[in-house]
């Protein structure tokens, strides 16, 4: 039995569950046993409790895998192959690889995460495809549809891979997962500050990796641009790397924080943007390093929750103005919306809600915006196109009770965005999706499905969300 006490809480605290049994099995065949005793009870696995969405969510079996923790890198005929325990947390993984002068082929910005957990939910960076888009192979548990029990199936090929590599945890509990990793790199980093977003955008060229971010309330954009260089390390890198850690990862959230959950000062966190931040920053330094020591930050210092929504490159521009109208009519600004964005909201029902919650949020955190760049799995948040994506995310630190002001925001937010947009929110992140938006907005959603029936026609491995977006009865709204 696992030494979890009678509940289980993610990382944002947003999710509480509380699950019939918790197991840790140590080995496939001990997972597979246990199965077959609890046969007929839905199941979830979870890897370190990182996402934000209801997805998490069961009353009935949980299989925590970290005991899968095996990483291990052999050789084909088209080079190195990497296999993965359900449990390795990609700081392993990347350790692990950076001692034979590998790496992975894309990494979000924290690495606390299950690579599996990762992958299952569509988890990206900036300037690649998602995690999911590189697995080879999948080894999965789940029930054999003429005996009726629990087996292994190692998927590596067709639909059954492209359901699987994104799988929101639907398709069975997953034991391990292979990829190719890639030759370790180095990349460089500098910071500008632009007024315009097209003038951040076309230094996308140069700095293919790069994210950037638009700052509520001075709203300006500051570009992390990033490259491949081959060039080694530059010798400063250590007192930059100090830098960004005591500066921005903590001095920066320390004093939002405050400003937050203490002073709760709507005035103060627009002066925080307009007059600190910017002068915190140290632009055009010049930074080299390890790939994973550039693109890595320690963003799961303080508890926070977020939503991230992702929109073709041809609706970015219209999606940051609404974003901005938004944020401003939240904050008690209603003038700020627009008339052709009025007649929108009004066309999809939305602008009345708007118009109650206006002043109940005040934006704090800057919002990233990410390339990733199109997917060939069926359901990652940028996958079914052959155009890239970018991905906006709205982080708020208010304490977990105090967050009612963020949910009214991130659910106006998300739906506004997919009726306007087609704007699609990152699964593993506040994702209010119905069942009519997922499938509006997924073209392989019915793919999806179709695997969904194959490998669990039962529905053992849905929880109540996942069986309201998967299943919906004829007549319910969603
Ligand atoms: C501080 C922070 C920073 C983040 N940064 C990024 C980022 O830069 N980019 C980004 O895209 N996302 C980011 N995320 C989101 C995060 O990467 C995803 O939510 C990811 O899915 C969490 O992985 P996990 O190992 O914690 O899995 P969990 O949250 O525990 O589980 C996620 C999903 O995977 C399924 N799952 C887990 N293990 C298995 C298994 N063995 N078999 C079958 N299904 C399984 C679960 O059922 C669940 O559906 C961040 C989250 C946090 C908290």
């Amino acid at each position: 039995m696992a030494n979890y006490g009678a509940h289980v809480v993610n990382f944002g605290a947003n999710v509480v569950i509380r699950p019939a049994k918790v197991f840790l099995p140590r080995s496939e065949a001990e997972l597979l046993q246990l199965m077959t005793e609890h046969r007929g009870r839905p199941m979830r696995a979870v890897g370190r409790l990182h996402s934000w969405s209801q997805l998490l969510e069961t009353d009935g079996v949980v299989f925590d895998l970290r005991h899968f923790n095996s990483v291990r890198v052999n050789s084909d005929e088209m080079g190195p192959v990497l296999t993965v325990g359900a449990g390795s947390q990609i700081k392993h993984v990347l350790a692990q690889l950076d001692r034979q002068k590998l790496t992975l082929p894309a990494i979000g910005l924290i690495s606390e995460q299950t690579l599996v957990g990762a992958s299952a939910t569509g988890t990206h960076g900036s300037g690649r495809h998602c995690m999911s888009h590189y697995l080879t192979a999948v080894r999965i548990a789940g029930y054999d549809a003429t005996s009726g029990k629990a087996s292994i199936r190692e998927i590596r090929e067709g639909s059954a891979l492209r359901a699987a590599s994104c799988s929101l945890g639907c398709l069975g509990i997953i034991t391990s997962i292979q990829l190719r990793p890639r030759p370790q790199y180095f990349v460089e980093e500098w910071l500008t500050m632009h007024g315009a977003l097209n003038a951040v955008l076309s230094l996308e060229e140069v700095s293919p990796l790069q994210q950037f971010y638009f700052f509520p309330w001075s709203w300006r954009f500051l570009g992390q641009h990033r490259r491949e260089v081959a060039k080694p390390k530059t010798w400063l890198a250590p007192l930059y790397h100090a830098y960004w850690f005591l500066l921005v990862d903590v001095t920066l959230h320390v004093a939002l924080r405050t400003l937050v959950r203490t002073l709760r000062s709507n005035r103060a966190i627009k002066a925080f943007y307009r007059y600190v931040v910017p002068g915190t920053l140290i632009r055009g330094w010049r930074v080299i390093d390890k790939s994973h020591r550039m693109l890595i930050m320690e963003h799961e210092l303080f508890r926070h929750i977020e939503i991230e929504m992702f929109v073709k490159r041809e609706k970015l521009e219209k999606s940051l103005n609404f974003v901005r109208e938004l944020l401003m009519a939240f904050d008690g600004d209603l003038s700020a919306i627009n008339h052709a964005t009025r007649a929108q909201l009004e066309k999809h029902g939305l602008m009345a809600e708007i118009e109650e919650a206006a002043g109940c949020y005040t934006h704090h955190y800057p919002i990233c915006i990410r390339r990733v760049l199109p997917d060939n799995t069926f359901l990652s948040m940028a996958s079914g196109t052959d155009e890239s994506w970018y991905a906006l995310s709205f982080i708020s630190y208010a304490a977990p009770s105090d967050r009612s002001g963020f949910q009214r925001f991130a659910n106006l937010l998300s739906r506004s965005m997919i009726a306007m947009f087609d704007a699609r929110p990152h699964w593993g992140k506040v994702c209010p999706l119905t069942a009519k938006e997922a499938e509006r907005l997924y073209p392989h959603w019915g793919d999806f499905l179709l695997q969904c029936q194959e490998f669990d026609p039962a529905g053992n491995f849905q929880n109540d969300w996942l069986r309201r977006l998967i299943s919906p009865c004829d007549d319910c709204s969603n």
